[in-house]
């Protein structure tokens, strides 16, 4: 069981303290059999089966970085390829969220049967224990909705840590959910950060930090990119180079490569 997150009084008073963000999804969990499979079946499923997206394609969407929601990209890739036809979308977005989370959560109150059991884990309990014994505080936050994003977290066995989801704030972009869960953070360790460490596998996640510097400049900022895990060999380097055209600092493969020894500064020029 990881206790929520306590920095050890040692800690305090102590300059340069970090605070690590995490996105959830693409960045803890592996929702590629997922949301992202939810995302396909709805897409298909309101084109009558005439259109699916590859993986690429909502890629593509998401290089937009505005589409984080992943029922306003179902949404978005449907109107399109109608658009695409000349006509237009007559699906309502309540039966578009309505069919989406049938396949997501599945139709058993438990969530058993939906696809949101079976997403592998990318992060474990002992990389929160190394961040919590180096003093970094650390949270979430995520447009997942409040449910899913707790389900993962119970599953990692964390009590009731930061978590700033999408019932919370506004989506990203919009940075106002990032400073809200570094003050939490704060306010729960009784500490004053100085460097806000945002890690996220989207081009929005970066955006957000990079809108973060203007919201709030009393912190400093980093913005970490991970390469999601769907993203074949030869098409990371892409994905690295379009993180990095969009404000991430650095990009890694996996967060658990975001240790607490890792050079931030030296790593973000090189
Ligand atoms: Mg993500």
């Amino acid at each position: 069981m990881i206790e929520t997150p306590k920095v050890d009084s040692s800690f305090l008073g102590q300059k340069n303290i970090k605070v690590f963000i995490f996105d959830i999804d693409g960045v803890i969990r592996d929702v590629s059999g997922s949301y992202r499979r939810a995302l396909a079946d709805t897409v298909e499923y309101f084109t009558n089966s005439a259109y699916r997206p590859t993986s690429e394609e909502i890629d593509n969407l998401k290089a937009e970085g505005i589409w984080n929601n992943d029922w306003e990209a179902s949404q978005e890739l449907i109107k399109r390829y109608f658009h695409g036809l000349d006509q237009e979308s007559k699906v309502s977005y309540e039966s578009i969220v309505s069919f989406f989370q049938s396949r997501y959560r599945g139709n058993e109150p438990n969530w058993s049967d939906g696809y949101i059991a079976s997403e592998p884990l990318i992060a474990n309990q002992e990389y929160f224990q190394e961040l919590t014994s180096a003093g970094i505080g650390w949270g979430f936050f995520s447009g997942a909705t409040r449910a899913s994003a707790k389900y993962v977290l119970k599953r990692l066995e964390m009590t009731e840590p930061v978590l700033i989801a999408m019932e919370d704030a506004a989506g990203k972009p919009d940075p106002s959910g990032l400073i809200l869960a570094v003050k939490q953070i704060e306010s729960r360790n009784q500490i004053l950060a100085d460097l806000v460490v945002y890690v996220g596998d989207t081009v929005a996640d970066m955006l957000t930090v990079v809108k973060a510097r203007d919201f709030d400049p009393s912190y400093n900022y980093l913005a970490v990119g991970v390469i999601p895990p769907h993203v074949p060999d030869n098409l990371r380097d892409r994905y690295r180079d379009l993180m990095k055209e969009n404000g991430a600092d650095i990009v890694l493969n996996n967060m658990l490569e975001l240790t607490p020894q890792l050079n931030l500064l030296q790593s973000s020029v090189s």
